[in-house]
């Protein structure tokens, strides 16, 4: 006999119901289906282990795809439902049955591993059906099996049903418009994408005419029961960390290292954090953090769980207390979201400090593939830099990597000053004017590294840390005091005219190198300025104050200091760019005026 009834809704329940309801992917109900089934087969168990039912064996979820009936179908073996449950847990919106079933069944070790919680999951069914159909056989002896039908998730009907075997199976009739997820292609993925991970096999199969002499297809499990990241670190070999990877994240590049969380106290958390081989420059999005609950799979990239530096690293976060369905305005509010970001940040920085002192060679190898990520980190992260700190590294011209320390500790005396070049090869000539000095030069060639050093100089001003570009001052290269007056003021005019630059000031000094007639300098803190703004594309350009400075030693400039006229301002315009090109190309102006000026001295030479 039918029997007709109507859902009814658990008041006090109403809000997460509206919630719920936002679900903003379509494909949600097959994690929802899915996870009442799983959900199915873990209460089953554990009646199994309280000594209330007979063990079951090969506990398994079907999914099976019928396009020509325009239904898919979900099946397990768990512990079914009674009409009465029926009645209770489905016809009642908002009533979670997971709720009830852990009040009478409390684990013992804390952790559930039931992903049921608000009592909605099962109305997502709606969303792209226009006919749900339950069959379902209690566990219980006795008990008959039965059909519930209903075509708009409010009216439904009851009878018996014809299912023999312990479990429950849906079947949704879809919708016209939603006749996508009778692909199985399309199932296997969406199957992929939120149950990889769950904790019972799942199979996929779809039924089909076969063809002529073609063997039906088995159903093929597509998710993986145990993933590695629930397993003790100790028990995991190498291999298996990076075939994990390239399965999971479909990166045919080796991952750097990793980092397996496991922690139980103070967050019940567990993961795996790789480090991906960085491309050249990084942008935002190369990264991916899967954050899964209980192995059931909640979102990529949650940025409120996961730092926001970190989103470069990729991996899979399983933390069971993180509830299912949140919004996001609710995970930035919530202190223990905080508490476990700040909890990630940190275990990344101590990998980071253990891989430095433990195997610092391979460390110097990974740097030039992870130091903008680190840079990054601590320009965000105080207390990620604060941290990491002792094992930030710099690569000097010489290709070794030091740290702070150690660099200070070679250049010996005086303020903390690092030299730096970033870009190695145009400024070759200026970084081995300092190396014969016997200075080391360290090379901060990418674009955060303008960011990075100021941070730096920032965050160590007690300590009085100051970076110079290798074109940023002359004092290291030259020795005793400059001459000026008369001298040099004839210069600084004779010099301003022949480049045509207002600004230019000129300076006499006696550099260490004899053969060098002069350099030009750039002072360190407007030229970071200009690049900067550049760097974000403003308009104003602001102009960088440079430096022309004269060896006095040296005989062109001793001439230079007697001269006037046409001749000696094409002398001071070829000294000028020769002094510039030892730091950066000429712009193509005066590149075009350098050749020009340069054959005409050849004519010269040659008495032409
Ligand atoms: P929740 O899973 O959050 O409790 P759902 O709406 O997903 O809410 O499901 C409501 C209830 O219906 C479940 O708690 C469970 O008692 C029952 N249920 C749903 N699907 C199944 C199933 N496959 N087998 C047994 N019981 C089920
Ligand atoms: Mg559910």
């Amino acid at each position: 006999m039918a029997e007709r009834g109507t859902i009814s809704i658990h008041a006090e329940n109403i809000m997460p119901v509206i919630k719920k309801w936002l679900y903003s992917d379509k494909d949600i109900f097959v994690r929802e289906l899915i996870s009442n089934g799983a959900d199915a087969i873990s209460k089953y168990k554990r009646l199994v282990a309280a000594g209330e039912a007979e063990k079951g064996d090969d506990y398994r979820i079907d999914v099976v795809c019928d396009e020509k009936a325009g239904t898919l179908t979900f099946t397990d073996n768990g512990i079914g439902m009674t009409a009465d449950e029926v009645k209770r847990y489905i016809a009642q919106v908002a009533f979670s049955g997971a709720e009830e079933f852990l009040k009478k069944y409390k684990p013992e070790d804390g952790e559930s591993g039931i992903i049921g919680h608000f009592g909605l999951g099962f109305y997502s069914a709606f969303m792209v059906s226009k006919k749900v159909v339950i069959d379902t056989k209690s566990y219980l002896e006795g008990e008959e099996a039965v059909r519930w039908v209903s075509e708009d998730g409010m009216a439904y009907d009851m009878e018996p049903s014809d299912r023999a075997a312990r479990g429950t199976s849906i079947t949704l009739h879809l919708n016209d418009e939603d006749r996508e997820f009778l692909s199985f292609w399309t199932l296997r993925q969406t199957l992929e994408k939120h149950c990889q991970f769950m904790p019972v096999p799942i199979f996929a199969s779809e039924v089909k005419e076969p063809k002529d002499g073609e063997e039906p297809k088995e159903p093929e499990q597509i998710n993986d029961a145990n993933p590695l990241w629930l397993k003790r670190p100790s028990d995991v070999a190498e291999d298996e960390y990076r075939e994990f990877y390239h399965k999971v994240f479909h990166d045919f590049e080796e991952p750097l290292f990793w980092i397996h969380l496991n922690a139980e106290y103070p967050f019940n958390l567990k993961g795996i954090l790789y480090f991906p081989k960085l491309k050249n420059e990084f942008t935002a999005s190369e990264g991916t953090i899967k954050l899964y609950n209980n192995q059931v799979f909640v979102a990529d990239n949650i940025k409120e769980v996961i730092p926001e530096f970190l989103m470069l690293l990729k991996g899979a976060i399983d933390c069971p207390d993180l509830p299912l369905n949140v919004s996001r305005s609710f995970l930035q509010n919530d202190g223990y979201v905080k508490k476990m970001a700040a909890y990630i940040t940190r275990k990344v920085a101590d990998r980071l400090l253990t891989e430095f002192n433990t195997h610092r060679e391979d460390y110097q190898k990974y740097w030039d593939d992870i130091h903008p990520f680190v840079k990054y980190g601590c320009i965000r992260d105080d207390k990620f830099y604060e941290r990491v700190k002792p094992a930030l590294i710099y690569k000097t011209s010489a290709g070794e990597y030091v740290t702070l320390e150690e660099y200070k500790n070679r250049a010996g005396e005086g303020e903390p000053t690092v030299l730096y070049a970033s870009d190695e090869k145009r400024q070759a000539q200026m970084i081995r004017l300092y190396t014969d000095q016997g200075k080391d030069v360290v090379l901060l060639e990418t674009l955060i590294d303008n960011n990075f050093i100021s941070f730096l100089e920032y965050a160590e001003r007690e300590q009085k840390l100051k970076f110079l570009r290798v074109d940023a001052a002359a004092d290291a290269l030259t020795e005793g005091k400059g001459a000026g007056g008369d001298a040099g003021k004839r210069l600084t005019e004779l010099f301003r005219k022949a480049v045509g630059d207002e600004q230019l000031e000129v300076e006499l000094k006696s550099f260490k190198a004899d053969d060098l007639i002069a350099m030009v300098t750039v002072d360190e803190q407007s030229r970071r300025f200009a690049e900067m703004s550049r760097q974000w594309g403003r308009e104003m350009s602001f102009p960088e104050k440079r430096t022309l400075v004269l060896n006095q030693k040296h005989p062109v400039a001793k001439w230079l200091g007697s001269q006037e006229g046409e001749r000696a301002e094409r002398v001071a315009a070829q000294v000028f760019d020769l002094a510039e090109m030892a730091r950066q190309p000429l712009v193509a102006d005066r590149m075009v005026e350098f050749l020009r000026r340069s054959n005409a001295l050849l004519s010269m030479l040659i008495g032409e």
